[in-house]
């Protein structure tokens, strides 16, 4: 892979005229600043000032056109975190007459897609802010396709995991000091910037403790599309299941360490009758690691951000997570809410050591690392009789950086516990039947026919065809749910239906208008939508 841009020829003399006169085109998605993506025709960038460049003209187009509610916050968020004031996208804005005063333009022929990496030396943050998020808004835009080139504009240098955000495109991906060496002033022919974030599930703790993200919008199997591209990319293939079943313990070589993973190793083994192996990112190469989770039965691990790789495991298979003392495993979920999204088909099973024994903490290291001896002797205290890390925020929370740090002595006979009362027989990826959920479409021709009798009493009978997609699909039980409404009334009296009609007669009064919705339920919990509502007139 090359560094130079000119793998395209241009004729730099028609880019120039086209520069000068049509100046920038903006045209973008999203309804506010989180939620925005923009594509650009000529956006420039001055190396010097470090300064994105809309350059205006006869036939510049600006969509939004904010004005200054550009500034309030920004155009966008240039990484996928909402809303985070270090990831804010904007342009300084200039006459494109003011070209010719500058330096010559070196163009960027290749679709770009301008982001910023979050935090691209932690592993969790590598896949669920950026190769996530990167992978997705490429497939929303179809000519960001495998010739587009990433353009990461945070500032940090390639990190230890460059080599995965080298698979999502063909071309070598572009870092920000990068730039500096193609030109003065850079213009992208085409580009996108921003990330679209539908595919994130958690939030930091920026604003609030950390936690799920309140509207999740993804689903196993998008997540899994996603892996399967990147298991490609590796040339990691998928073994049938034909091979020997096992467990694979992911352990941490530097801190928050399992002190008896040897025992653990063999306990897991005998306990579950399989071969136990253990992997780590300083042992193992990162291939290596897909190979060996896409097909294990259980994935155990100390609480970190290399559980993130369970993203790989089959379906059907457990991820267990331990976490040291203090640490209430409700409070940190980035991985039992991957876990556990709809369509992920993995169990997950959180352990925390109670016990204070089985704890070592390292109060004397440097603050990031989970020292304490920089705060005065009473907070020293407190945390160390603390039995629990309050809920904080991110980032530097003493307290939770001591806890976070420990390393334990995991006790056998309570994990065994905690993992038996989810794993009954042996754990594993199970022949799992499509379990993709279909919702029924509206029922159709729905119909209400009245009769009175007398002054007081009333019937009414109401039938409806089943769902149009209903025919083509095997379901195992379909209902129907009629709500009756008296017109002008908030109430109604719901009603759970196995056929196609039902005569209500319960509180039906005669010379009263209802109003009959309806809706499929296919097994139990998937609730189609309410068919046009039915004015019934007994
Ligand atoms: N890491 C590792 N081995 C270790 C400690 C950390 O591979 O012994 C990795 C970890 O998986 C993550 C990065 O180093 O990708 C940063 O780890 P940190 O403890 O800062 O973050 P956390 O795992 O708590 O998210």
């Amino acid at each position: 892979q090359s560094q130079e841009l000119s793998q395209v020829q241009i004729d730099y003399h028609a880019a120039l005229q086209a520069l000068v006169e049509d100046g920038t085109r903006m045209v973008c998605t999203g309804r506010m600043h989180t939620d925005r993506i923009c594509r650009f025709e000529s956006l420039c960038y001055s190396t010097e000032a470090e300064e994105f460049i809309y350059f205006h003209s006869n036939s510049s187009v600006m969509l939004p056109n904010l004005g200054s509610r550009r500034f309030q916050p920004a155009l966008l968020d240039l990484s996928s975190v909402e809303d985070h004031n270090t990831q804010y996208f904007n342009f300084v804005e200039l006459p494109a007459a003011a070209l010719k005063f500058m330096p010559k333009p070196v163009f960027v022929p290749d679709v770009a897609l301008i982001a910023n990496r979050f935090n691209p030396d932690n592993l969790m943050h590598v896949f669920h802010d950026d190769l996530l998020p990167i992978y997705y808004t490429m497939q929303q835009f179809s000519d960001l396709d495998l010739e587009a080139r990433l353009f990461f504009m945070e500032g940090w240098s390639e990190g230890v995991h460059f080599d995965l955000y080298k698979l999502l495109s063909n071309k070598q991906p572009l870092l920000r000091e990068q730039l500096k060496t193609l030109g003065r002033l850079l213009c992208f022919t085409k580009s996108y910037v921003g990330l679209s974030k539908i595919t994130t599930w958690y939030q930091y703790g920026f604003v609030q403790p950390q936690g799920p993200k309140a509207n999740i919008l993804v689903s196993g199997n998008e997540i899994r599309q996603f892996t399967k591209f990147m298991m490609q990319k590796l040339n990691v293939t998928m073994e049938e299941s034909s091979s020997e079943e096992y467990i694979v313990v992911f352990s941490r070589t530097i801190n928050r360490l399992i002190l008896n993973e040897a025992e653990l190793i063999l306990a897991l083994a005998q306990e579950f009758q399989m071969k136990t192996i253990t992997v780590s990112l300083e042992e193992h190469s990162f291939s290596d690691i897909v190979r060996l989770i896409s097909n294990a039965s259980m994935l155990v691990s100390m609480h970190g951000a290399q559980l993130v790789m369970s993203l790989f495991l089959p379906r059907g298979a457990t991820v267990v997570e331990l976490f040291p003392y203090a640490i209430n495993p409700e409070h940190y979920t980035p991985y039992k809410t991957l876990a556990t999204l709809p369509g992920m088909d993995l169990q997950y099973i959180a352990w925390q050591n109670t016990d204070r024994e089985g704890t070592v903490t390292y109060p004397d290291r440097p603050w990031d690392q989970g020292g304490i001896a920089h705060l005065d002797k009473a907070e020293q205290e407190r945390i160390i009789k603390n039995t629990e890390v309050p809920r904080h925020l991110c980032c530097r929370n003493p307290e939770w950086l001591f806890r976070a740090y420990q390393d334990t002595k995991v006790n056998i006979p309570s994990l065994v516990h905690v993992i038996r009362q989810t794993v009954k027989s042996k754990p594993g990826p199970k022949k799992q039947k499509w379990s993709g959920s279909l919702y029924p479409g509206k029922v159709r021709d729905a119909k209400c026919q009245a009769s009175v009798q007398g002054t007081s009493e009333a019937k009414l009978a109401v039938s409806w065809r089943i769902p149009w997609n209903l025919k083509y699909l095997k379901v195992r039980e379909v209902k129907y749910e009629v709500w009756i409404q008296e017109q002008g009334e908030n109430t109604y009296m719901p009603y759970i239906l196995s056929h196609q009609n039902h005569t209500f007669s319960e509180n039906i009064k005669p010379f009263t208008i209802y109003l009959v919705w309806i809706r499929c339920i296919f097994n139990k919990n998937l609730l189609g939508p309410f068919a046009d509502v039915l004015l019934c007139s007994t």
